[in-house]
Formats: C-alpha cells, structure tokens, sequence
C-alpha cells in the first residue's frame, strides 16, 4: 500500500484569479478552437465541448441543436446503422444540413466483436463522419488497447477518442501505443456516476485533468475532462486546467430535446415542479433498458435521476458559452485555447456565498 499526498483538487477546491485584461467586450473572445490530431493526422474546428454518450444525450435531437453552436455530441452506442440512415434520410427530406451535423457527431462503441461490427457497419456505410468514441467505465483494461489499434488500423483517418482514465501513464499508453487521438479523462466524477461510492475508486476531476493534460501535451495528444460540470464556472476550470475538451451529461439533459415525457410533482409546499429523467449508463434502469437485465456479479455504478425540466436546450448551451467568454475576458484570454496559460488557481475553502438562498 502506498500513500499519494500531493494535494488533489476538485472544481469546488478553487476560484480562477481574475487579472489585467485588454479585452473590452466577451464578443471579442473566441471559442472555437483548430485541432491536428496527431495520430489521424486529421483536422477539425469548432467548439471543443461534447455531450455525452450516454442515452439520455447522445441522441440525434440534441446533436441537431449542438451542431448549431459547433459543439460535439457523443451519440450513445446502442444506435445501429439503420438509425443513422433513417436520421438521415428525414434530416435530407426537411433539406438540413446534413454535412454540417456529421462534422459535429461522434460515433460510440464498446468493445465487444459485437460492438465493432456495429461500428464499422456505421462507418462503411456513412460518408463523412469523422469520429469515433472507444468508451469503457474502466479504461485500465488491458484488452482497449488492443481493441483501439485494431480501430485505429481499420480507420487510419478518422479522430479516435478513447477512455475513461484518469492518470498521467495511461493517457500517454493510448496516445502512444494505442494510435489514439484524444483520451478521455474521468473516473467518477460524473453527476449519475456512483463508482466512488460503490467501489471507493477514483480520482478529484480537476487535478486528474491537470496532470492528464500534461501527459498528453507531451506526446503531442489532446484530453477531454469528462464529468462532474455543474456550472460554466466547473467548466471554465476544467478548460483553465488544460482539458482540450469537456464532456457533459448531467447539464445537456431535462430539456425539450431529451428522450422522455416531462413529469410533474406537486411538492411539499403544494407548487408543481416539472422533471425529466436522466441516468448513468451502469445503472440498473440503464442495464435492464438495453440488456435486459443487470448481470448478477455487477453492481450498479449509476443513479436514476429526477432533474429539473429546463425547458430549450438553447438556453442552457448559451448560458454557459456565455460564461465561458465571460471567464477568458477576467483572464484576458482571447481564445480558449490560453486559458491554461492565464488561469491561475486560487485554493479556497468556500466557493458562494448562499446566505440569502433558501
Ligand atoms: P456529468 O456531466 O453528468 O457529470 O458526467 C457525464 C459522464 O459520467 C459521462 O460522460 C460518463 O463518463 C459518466 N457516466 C455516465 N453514466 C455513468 C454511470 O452509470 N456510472 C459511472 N461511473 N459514470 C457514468
């Protein structure tokens, strides 16, 4: 047994530092970002933010609305080609853009033969997409490596993303060995997640962010901080830590655009509040939804959730890409892409101040 007392930190650990800046108006931030992957070789630009590939927000309606604002959605690896082809076919009948959605949508898979035989029926027979998402809870399996070089021999162009992880050798594993592009970065700290409860395993998201980061950077690859967003403030940090991406579930879900009926409650002080349901993908609803049943020897690493309805997911992104521009003018970062170079973190025992808050 070993000891690591270095100090680990959380988004709610600490505050970015506010200092001088030139810039007069958030309109003059930019928070589209271009990337050269280094093992595809290949480019891409836009808003380096993702939702989710878990059911609940990695479906076609929400990266429709996401691709308007040139964010990435993960769709959830239960879709088969045929749903990519019906999405299609009505997305070309209503004359939408369709080259325009496939820039912003990532294709998911297990690892499973079954798995890769869906994917690459999706990516053989799809003109256009451009990524692919490898996702394991647990990417400290030896077998994903494997599993990402046979991807990455099959697609030798395409942006892999591959994960979950959340320490520093690792990270350099995928990029190195397993011909990965960005590595995902999180174990735990997702909002339906209750791996650290049911296993006591994982690491506080901000500094797996700060030291994966480092890791990638120095073989020339590129991470995404996933999980544990619960505000533009979380995200700002997350991005000032040195994540190239952010990956989001809980705060892309209860909107118009998720799957499932609004439900209402009528609460203790007799007003009725709206919810939508939203899921970890280990749950037991998750697993009996999509297998059937839970496997006996598991036990379930996610919550069901009831969260409040919020109505357009619109609202919701512009918010936080309004605050995102908000943090780079405190930090005079023009473009996300300093914000690691002008964040300096503040260690803090208390974040707001909710003393007139019910
Ligand atoms: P959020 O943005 O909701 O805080 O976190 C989203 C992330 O939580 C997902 O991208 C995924 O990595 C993780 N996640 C989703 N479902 C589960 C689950 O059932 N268990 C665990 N441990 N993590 C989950």
């Amino acid at each position: 047994m070993k000891i690591d007392n270095r100090p680990n930190l959380d988004f709610k650990n600490v505050l970015i530092k506010p200092q001088r800046t030139t810039i007069t108006s958030r309109s003059e931030v930019n928070l589209c970002r271009k990337f050269t992957f280094p093992n595809s070789q290949s480019e891409w630009e836009g808003v380096p933010i993702m939702a989710a590939n878990m059911d609940t927000t990695g479906t076609f309606s929400v990266c429709k609305v996401l691709a308007t604002y040139k964010i990435l959605t993960c769709l959830h690896k239960f879709y088969t080609l045929n749903d990519y082809q019906m999405f299609f076919c009505q997305e070309k009948n209503k004359d939408n853009d369709i080259e325009n959605i496939k820039n912003y949508m990532v294709v998911s898979t297990g690892i499973g033969e079954k798995d890769f035989i869906n994917l690459c029926s999706i990516m053989d027979n799809i003109s256009g997409l451009k990524w692919i998402c490898i996702d394991v809870a647990n990417g400290y399996m030896q077998k994903m490596i494997s599993f990402c070089k046979k991807v990455r021999e099959r697609y030798p162009k395409l942006i892999i993303i591959a994960g979950n992880v959340a320490t520093s050798e690792m990270t350099q594993e995928y990029i190195i060995n397993g011909g990965v592009d960005v590595v995902k970065v999180g174990i735990g700290p997702g909002s339906a997640c209750l791996t650290r409860l049911k296993t006591g395993v994982g690491v506080p998201q901000l500094s797996a962010i700060i030291d994966c980061a480092d890791a990638a950077h120095g073989c020339g690859g590129f991470i995404i901080g996933d999980g544990g967003i619960t505000s533009p403030g979380d995200m700002a940090k997350a991005f000032g830590g040195g994540a190239d991406f952010v990956m989001c579930g809980g705060i892309f879900s209860g909107h118009d655009e998720n799957p499932g009926e609004v439900v209402e409650k009528l609460t203790q002080n007799g007003e009725t509040k709206k919810f939508k349901y939203f899921y970890g993908m280990s749950s037991e609803h998750a697993m009996k939804k999509h297998y059937g049943q839970m496997a006996k020897y598991r036990s379930s690493e996610g919550r069901f959730i009831k969260v409040p309805y919020r109505g357009s997911l619109g609202d919701t992104v512009e918010d936080y890409l309004g605050g995102l521009r908000s943090t780079c003018a405190y930090v005079n970062a023009y473009k996300i892409k300093h914000l690691p170079k002008c964040t300096t973190f503040l260690l803090v025992t208390q974040q707001l101040n909710t003393h007139l808050v019910e």
